[in-house]
């Protein structure tokens, strides 16, 4: 097994279609013991209650925001008196918006820069003390090939923007955490078959879009939970700062 006897805090993991729950699905299945961190803190707690059991423990479901540093603090706090250490830390929660760039609100801009951008540093400045301290750690951070091709998919130039700043963001911890054996990677996912589109992607975007991917489908949420079990594990040992993209040739660069 790929993560045997490894603990693991998934952000965003509670929605049952999900990027984030088939992460934790595919961790349980390779031996960790996760803990879903979602602002839905039931469907958290639901969720890690449907992965089965592991040598160390049952998983775990915790209420957090990944916009409010204190909620962070928290929620890592109760993942630490659980499980003792955190090996992995997937920054997967995210929210989108599909708005032309005139439209964009002040608040719009807030609501989306907090979660997909702001959330990825709070949540790693609560959990990277812990790591540091044990001088390992794997994170994966989520962009998306939005931030590559700026937008044009489904979310707005916001989202886009969001995004962009996770590749920086990711990019600058891995530089400033590989001395401390800290790994830190991004995933740059194109459009994968979730909720998050929240019924607004018709037939005819879904059609165009396809026209455009050399694998011909749209992607599934394991085909990213592959790519963070692969950055989550000792296969990836030698790899920090990079992108890896998963768009079934969306873009090719
Ligand atoms: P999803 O809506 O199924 O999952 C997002 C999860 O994040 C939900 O469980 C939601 O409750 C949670 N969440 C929202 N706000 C939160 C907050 N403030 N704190 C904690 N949790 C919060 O969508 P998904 O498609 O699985 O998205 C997962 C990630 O992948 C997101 O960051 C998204 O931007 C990114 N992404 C998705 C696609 C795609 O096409 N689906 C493409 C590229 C990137």
């Amino acid at each position: 097994m790929l993560l045997g006897g490894k603990t693991a805090v998934i952000s965003g993991a509670a929605s049952p279609r999900g990027i984030g729950l088939a992460t934790a699905r595919r961790f349980a299945a390779e031996g960790a013991r996760v803990a879903i961190l979602d602002i839905d803190g039931a469907a958290a707690e639901a969720a890690a209650g449907t992965l089965g059991t592991t040598d160390g423990g049952p998983h775990l479901g915790v209420f957090c925001d990944v916009a409010d540093p204190a909620s962070c603090s928290k929620a890592v706090s109760a993942v630490i008196e659980a499980f003792e250490r955190i090996d992995i830390l997937i920054n997967n929660a995210g929210i989108t918006q599909p708005v032309k760039f005139l439209e964009i609100t002040p608040a719009d801009w807030e609501r989306i820069q907090d979660v997909n951008l702001k959330g990825v540093l709070f949540l790693s400045q609560a959990v990277i003390p812990h790591m540091r301290k044990r001088r390992s750690g794997a994170i994966a951070c989520m962009s998306s090939v939005s931030a590559q091709r700026g937008g044009g998919i489904f979310g707005g130039p916001h989202y886009s923007a969001a995004k962009a700043g996770v590749l920086g963001l990711a990019k600058a911890m891995a530089r400033e955490f590989g001395p401390d054996g800290i790994r830190v990677n991004c995933v740059t996912p194109g459009l994968i078959g979730t909720d998050i589109t929240a019924g607004k992607l018709t037939d005819a975007m879904k059609e165009s879009i396809l026209a455009g991917i050399p694998l011909g489908r749209l992607g599934e949420a394991d085909d990213v939970a592959g790519i963070y079990t692969f950055l989550a594990s000792d296969l990836s040992a030698y790899v920090t700062g990079a992108v890896i993209d998963v768009n079934g040739g969306m873009l090719i660069h």
